[in-house]
């Protein structure tokens, strides 16, 4: 291919024309209808009213919402906004919105802005065209849209077009559940209600909600749009199908933390002002690993605003790329060889008076809850690892997971050797009474001190404590991260529940006592989930089989535990997804597994037919030639085996690429005719996925023999280091 040196003076224009400098404490927010803004915008009493219904989690009466809508309408016509949507997170993994103008038509020729409380409170979209399992028969394809009062409206600028959004729930018409919000919201007020009787019971008072709280830390790709726009694989599927490996990686280790480059900083700088007025506090941003690859992290925040808001990080990242004429790359490993991008996800609870659950306290009593705590979630872990690994499964994270640079699809926790120790302590009955004295004894009360730091460096776990929270790593970079998170909530809120009745059950002298014999026979069941060791290793995988642990490493096999009785169960008894939900989003998940690997093989044959055979023919046209009329010139004598030895090689390896992409294509044409989607994602998963990496390995033979004048793509060097 011709190259061509990145459009840098485009952006750097750009940079220069937006220079600014306001501090952030003046405008962080100003694009969110948040408490601030409706305390001053709406009368005293509807203020009130509104949060009483957020915090009591009731609905708005008619006369109230109309009352919001007015302000809110005002409020974003003042910001430039012509046009209001529903903004939702439904099952396509990415979020969805229709515009309606506020102009309405009022007599002859004039229009006026309106917006209603109705309008405010309820959108019908047409539900048809989203996915759904089977949940909803095509004859009703009505869904609604339910403003979710707790996460604040915002302002979206795209171009000069400016609309007001408000995050909103999917439902169908019959109130099943369509989109990622909803059970989410679910399993917030579950582990809240279970959390707050397990508080109880501790004889912990005034605790009247607890929060579960996530922190994100997002990873992404940036190259330069030119290489982008060349390259259909990353343009449709977000990943390379071909492309050989650079001469250089990231073996040097000089990428992580390494300085920021000027065209880089000028991006992440102009993504957080966008974010800083949306309200989202991003804070940490630094290189990751592979050269390209970038963090960006977010203080965390209660479960249900952080979801929305790492929807917003995403979306804020491939928008402002396109200004500074980058691409920014969310899929799990766009680049085969070079690490891949997870996100982990940071989650803790709190209580309603700010007090971290997680945080090992000073008190005896504080130590006693902090156990407790800890050990449900630990447990709940070990009840329903296959589940949560099913929360991560997806097409793009299979490339990840297992692969040495992430946590293996085996789910352990990590708790580190001080909190071991104490467990151990605990399970060995070296604790008799549980008087005060003796819990401190257990050097709980020395943990505040030290734990922070001192946790986990151990960057191998899936499921790692890290000294006030828990960080979830096997989630993929371009994840929802609320699917995760309602897992979590969910499984937690179930194992606090069935602790609490095992407490109540014992018949000891003080609750203490009944707490720390239920914790001494909890932490023998559940020891096999602990594993402080490197989870990289194949010694682990072995040990974790004897263990028993699940070890799902396809999407296809993952995705089963969803549907199991216990699956079921948990998830109906929380009111979190019924049965009828599970089961379609079991199928919703199989189908996106089909279609995302289906995409893939398009775009491969596409490729392999349309670029990479044409070039390589090219330059074997151009080697016969050159034989040829070498020999025309020097006579049958000349030396030409070097050119001969290539245009074999060449040969050979078009005569590969055809034939591996037609036999993929006979796979999958067999895959089709299969009426079962799960069979369907086995068969493509099996048997087409290691076809496909067979044929990549031929293509990228010819990309490092090809001419590279000749070779149609980007490659992986520049795609990667030329920014
Ligand atoms: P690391 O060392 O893993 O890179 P940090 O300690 O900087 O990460 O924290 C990463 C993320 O964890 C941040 O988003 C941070 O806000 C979040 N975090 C910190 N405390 C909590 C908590 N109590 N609950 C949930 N997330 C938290
Ligand atoms: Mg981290």
């Amino acid at each position: 291919m011709k190259k061509t040196i990145p459009t840098l003076a485009a952006e750097r224009q750009y940079v220069i024309e937006k220079e600014k400098f306001v501090p952030v404490s003046q405008y962080f927010g100003e694009d969110t209808f948040n408490h601030k803004v409706m305390k001053e915008k709406l009368p005293r009493d509807t203020f009130r009213k509104l949060m009483d219904a957020i915090n009591e989690d009731q609905m708005l009466d008619e006369e109230t919402a109309n009352i919001v809508a007015h302000a809110m309408k005002e409020w974003a016509i003042e910001k430039g906004a012509t046009h209001f949507a529903h903004w939702f997170q439904p099952m396509t993994g990415i979020t969805a919105e229709k515009h309606d103008a506020f102009a309405d038509p009022c007599g002859p020729g004039a229009v006026i802005e309106r917006f209603s409380g109705k309008q405010l409170v309820q959108g019908e979209p047409d539900a048809s065209s989203f996915p759904s399992g089977g949940i909803r028969a095509t004859f009703e394809a009505r869904g609604y849209t339910a403003w979710d009062m707790s996460s604040p409206a915002f302002i979206k600028r795209n171009g000069i077009s400016t609309t007001l959004c408000i995050p909103t729930a999917f439902i169908s018409y019959t109130g099943q559940v369509l989109d990622k919000k909803t059970p989410l919201l679910r399993s917030i007020r579950a582990l809240s209600k279970s959390a707050v009787n397990m508080l109880k019971l501790l004889g912990v008072k005034g605790v009247k909600k607890v929060y579960s709280n996530l922190g994100p830390e997002q990873e992404y790709f940036l190259i330069d749009m030119d290489y982008y726009y060349k390259r259909q694989d990353l343009v449709l599927g977000g990943r390379t199908v071909v492309g050989a490996p650079p001469a250089k990686g990231q073996e040097l280790e000089d990428q992580y933390f390494g300085s920021i480059k000027e065209r880089i900083s000028s991006y992440m700088h102009d993504v957080e002002e966008e974010l800083f007025k949306l309200g989202i506090p991003a804070k940490t941003r630094h290189n990751e690993v592979a050269p390209s690859q970038y963090e960006i992290a977010p203080v965390y925040e209660e479960a249900n605003i952080a979801a929305d808001h790492n929807q917003l990080v995403m979306d804020t990242l491939k928008y402002v790329a396109k200004k500074h004429r980058l691409a920014a790359l969310l899929h799990e490993k766009p680049f085969a060889k070079i690490n891949g991008s997870g996100k982990h996800v940071n989650w803790s609870m709190s209580d309603n008076n700010d007090n971290n659950l997680l945080n090992p306290g000073k008190t005896p009593q504080d130590n006693i809850s902090f156990l407790v705590f800890l050990i449900a979630t630990v447990r709940a872990v070990y009840k329903h690892a296959d589940v949560l690994r099913a929360a991560v499964a997806s097409y793009g994270n299979d490339h990840r997971l297992g692969a040495n640079e992430a946590p293996p699809a085996i789910i352990s926790v990590f708790l580190g050797e001080q909190l071991t120790q104490i467990l151990e302590n605990i399970e060995k009955g070296t604790i008799a009474k549980a008087t005060n004295a003796e819990i401190i004894d257990l050097g709980i009360s020395s943990l505040s001190h030290v734990s922070k730091d001192n946790t986990d460096r151990n960057r191998t776990s899936p499921f790692a404590f890290t000294g006030n929270k828990f960080e979830f790593r096997a989630v993929g970079s371009s994840q929802n991260i609320a699917s995760p998170a309602l897992v979590i909530n969910t499984i937690v809120a179930e194992s606090l529940d069935e602790m609490a009745e095992k407490i109540r059950a014992k018949e000891a002298k003080s609750i203490n006592q009944a707490v720390f014999d239920v914790l001494k026979s909890e932490i023998k069941t559940i020891k096999p989930i602990l594993f402080n060791g490197d989870n990289y290793t194949s010694e682990w995988e072995a040990e974790a089989k004897r263990r028993g642990l699940p070890n799902e490493k396809t999407t296809p096999s993952a995705l089963k535990a969803l549907i199991t009785d216990k699956s079921l169960k948990l998830f109906e008894k929380y009111e979190v997804l019924s049965n009828a939900e599970l089961k379609s989003r079991y199928l919703i998940h199989v189908e996106r597994y089909i279609k995302d690997l289906e995409i893939e093989v398009k775009c491969l044959n596409h490729i392999c037919l349309t670029q990479v055979i044409p070039g390589a023919v090219a330059y074997q046209k151009r080697l016969a030639r050159a034989i040829v009329e070498t020999r025309e010139v020097l006579g049958s004598a000349a030396v030409v085996s070097p050119q001969t030895e290539l245009l074999k090689k060449i040969l050979d390896l078009i005569n590969k690429v055809y034939a591996a992409n037609k036999e993929i294509q006979a796979k999958v044409e067999q895959a089709a005719a299969l009426h079962d989607e799960p069979k369907k994602a086995e068969l493509l998963g099996g048997k087409v996925k290691p076809m496909m990496d067979e044929l990549r390995e031929y293509v990228d033979a010819l990309e490092n023999i090809v001419d590279d004048e000749i070779w149609p793509l980007p490659k992986f060097w520049e795609m990667l280091f030329v920014c």
